[in-house]
């Protein structure tokens, strides 16, 4: 449930928004990381376009060209191995689907899942997230009876917390929600091992950190770790509604015939524009361009030397700044008083998701608003408590 802003956006392209008076921002937020290739990239609004005037709907029961030549592209992004996919239309879904498909697929049914991990919001997805301010207005109807949570990064808590029982491993290789936090490589690789000796999967949400958001295809890349199953939405189809679950064929084999389907999941006109985006990423170099915008990105941001910054950390153009206090006003001034627009990640931390195609001279200008606003705010000062409060009553969590 999102409040309303005090302002309304209409109009996007690239790594610009426009609002209704005509005023400019720069956008890192990007839809919560979906506008990954821009917005607007041309490709993908040829593709609406055209897909809208030949055929809108048709069920998966039922072969589609579209959803042929977007899975054969899929496919061919993916880590070798997951060569199965399941179609849908959310990152919450991927999830939902991805606990059942680990439910059949071994016979097991408990999870480990991370400390400050962030899955989706349906109760079974809620079950997985850790944060309790998502999960305590519903009591035990969401129930994590069957997931233990573990410290992200410890290998000893994980290795004690995999049994002959789990299902499966669940973790975001950066953790978004959760304050922008990097696996170490060490971490994925003994997940990857510790999975395999005890028969659980290995399930990699890479909704949020897929498609080049962290200077690679799929962040999972930086590690060489190849997962059983994959959870991908945001920026798989360049804006549109998506989600799907890629797994192994062996795990998709044991779901039974009927067990698992939605209606609008591979819809043509999502697959067509998914086609463009997929071959715009891959033409445009957009992972290369993420890595190398967001070295330069955290090495500028880094330079501010704020006495009130305790870290800046990230992943490609993925990045947190992590304040020695709360974020909330910093992130309300860039918006209304500087035309930058950040997101919040954990009360402390600024969080920039920026299109890839952001430009070098876009990054500068936030850098140095951002720059600004640390200078400028005074914590204590009355004007700070007011945005701080009128921040909370309007904030909107991913
Ligand atoms: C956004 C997100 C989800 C939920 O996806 P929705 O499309 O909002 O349902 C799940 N996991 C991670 C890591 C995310 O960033």
């Amino acid at each position: 449930m999102y409040n309303k802003h005090q302002v309304v956006m209409v109009r996007a392209k690239g790594a610009t928004v426009w609002d209704e008076t005509g005023r400019e921002y720069i956008d890192c937020v990007a839809g919560y990381g979906v506008a990954n290739i821009g917005h607007g990239h041309p490709d993908v609004v040829k593709a609406i376009k055209d897909q809208a005037d030949r055929l809108i709907v048709m069920p998966q029961t039922l072969p589609n060209d579209k959803r042929a030549e977007f899975l054969t592209e899929l496919v061919g992004v993916l880590p070798q191995g997951l060569d199965r996919v399941f179609l849908c239309n959310s990152g919450t879904e991927a999830m939902e689907a991805a606990k059942k498909f680990a439910i059949t697929g071994t016979g097991r049914k408990r999870f480990v899942s991370m400390k400050r991990g962030f899955s989706g919001r349906s109760l079974g997805a809620l079950a997985f997230t850790w944060e309790p301010k998502y999960r305590e207005p519903f009591g035990d109807a969401v129930d994590n009876r069957n997931v233990d949570f573990i410290t992200y990064g410890d290998i000893e808590q994980l290795r004690a917390a995999v049994t002959d029982e789990t299902a499966a491993v669940i973790l975001e290789p950066v953790q978004g929600e959760g304050g922008v936090r990097p696996a170490s490589i060490e971490f994925m690789q003994e997940a990857r091992r510790i999975t395999k000796e005890k028969g659980a999967l290995l399930i990699l949400d890479e909704i949020q950190t897929g498609f080049c958001r962290t200077g690679k295809m799929f962040a999972c890349e930086h590690s060489g770790v190849v997962p059983d199953a994959m959870t991908l939405a945001k920026a798989m189809a360049g804006g549109l509604p998506v989600g799907a679950l890629a797994m192994t064929t062996e795990v998709a084999d044991r779901m039974p015939a009927g067990g698992h389907g939605t209606t609008f999941g591979g819809n043509p006109m999502t697959m067509a524009a998914g086609v463009a985006a997929l071959r715009a990423m891959k033409r445009e170099n957009m992972a290369e361009q993420a890595r190398e915008k967001g070295a330069y990105f955290m090495e500028k941001l880094r330079a501010i030397g704020s006495p009130k910054i305790r870290e800046v950390r990230g992943l490609g153009l993925m990045i947190g700044v992590e304040l020695k206090e709360k974020s909330a006003p910093y992130i309300a001034a860039l918006e209304h008083e500087e035309g930058v627009l950040t997101l919040q990640a954990t009360p402390l931390v600024v969080r920039f998701l920026p299109p890839v195609t952001i430009s070098k001279e876009q990054i500068d200008q936030v850098v140095a608003a951002f720059a600004r606003v640390l200078e400028k705010i005074n914590p204590r000062a009355e004007r700070s408590a007011e945005l701080a409060a009128e921040i909370k009553e309007d904030k909107q969590t991913e």
